[in-house]
């Protein structure tokens, strides 16, 4: 069952949000040259508790940190470490979420460090123009189909790939909730969006080809060949004044 949420419950919902864009901020202030992912998942961490709020991911299934960092060919789940030093032209995708009196945030963004390729470059404005044309989508009377459909003839026709294996999910009391938001689809198929609906839109692009591969942590994806992947993710709301994206700072 898909959820529709009370205003006051949107409210929450959005507080929890702010909270966990606010921390991807922190995060990407941090993604710079001789900095390991573990110090920024450390200042993410130091953040969302100052606000009164927890880490969702922490512990969620077992995760030992507060933000997902994935450099390069690391599409999600990667996880922070002092071992990884970030380098000129290295591209981080880093999802934080919060929890805030019951309700979460998800976000999620990938940053450059210093000057990047230009394959790169294009990489991220494509995925996170993905991003925004299937938050268009999620209008009242369209369906999930929809913003699937936009967000794969956004980044199709470049040759890039779509990762299948994970997709966008509605957020609320739980950090993942139905339903399931696939970033490839056809239009006009799928549940029907209705008011009051919390989703986690969230492509996750790679420069070539779909596959991807589990790390043995038990937690990185990576491509299957080695080319980069990015990531851009909003918690938004459907009203009947259209999409309001909750992870804005
Ligand atoms: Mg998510």
């Amino acid at each position: 069952m898909i959820s529709l949420r009370t205003q006051r419950e949107i409210e929450k919902i959005g507080d929890a949000a702010k909270i966990s864009a606010q921390a991807l901020k922190v995060a990407g202030e941090r993604c710079k040259v001789g900095v390991s992912t573990w110090e920024i998942d450390q200042a993410v961490r130091k953040f969302i508790v100052s606000q009164g709020a927890e880490p969702n991911f922490l512990h969620y299934q077992g995760f030992p940190a507060s933000a997902c960092i994935s450099v390069n060919d690391a599409v999600i789940h990667g996880i922070p470490s002092k071992d990884i030093v970030l380098k000129e032209g290295d591209i981080v995708s880093v999802d934080t979420g919060a929890v805030y009196n019951g309700y979460h945030g998800d976000n999620a963004f990938t940053f450059k460090v210093g000057k990047v390729s230009e394959n790169a470059s294009k990489l991220l404005d494509v995925t996170e123009k993905a991003l925004y044309a299937g938050v268009e989508q999620a209008v009242v009377g369209n369906r999930i189909g929809d913003i699937s459909h936009a967000i794969e003839k956004t980044v199709l026709p470049g040759g890039y790939g779509i990762v299948r294996e994970f997709v966008g999910h509605g957020v609320g009391e739980n950090l993942h909730e139905e339903p399931e938001i696939p970033n490839f689809g056809r239009p006009g198929r799928g549940p029907r969006l209705m008011a009051g609906m919390v989703l986690a839109i969230e492509p996750m692009i790679n420069e070539s080809g779909d596959e991807v591969v589990h790390l043995p942590d038990g937690w990185t994806i990576k491509t299957a060949n080695g080319k980069l992947s990015a990531h851009f993710e909003h918690t938004i709301v459907v009203t009947n004044n259209g999409p309001v994206i909750l992870t804005k700072v």
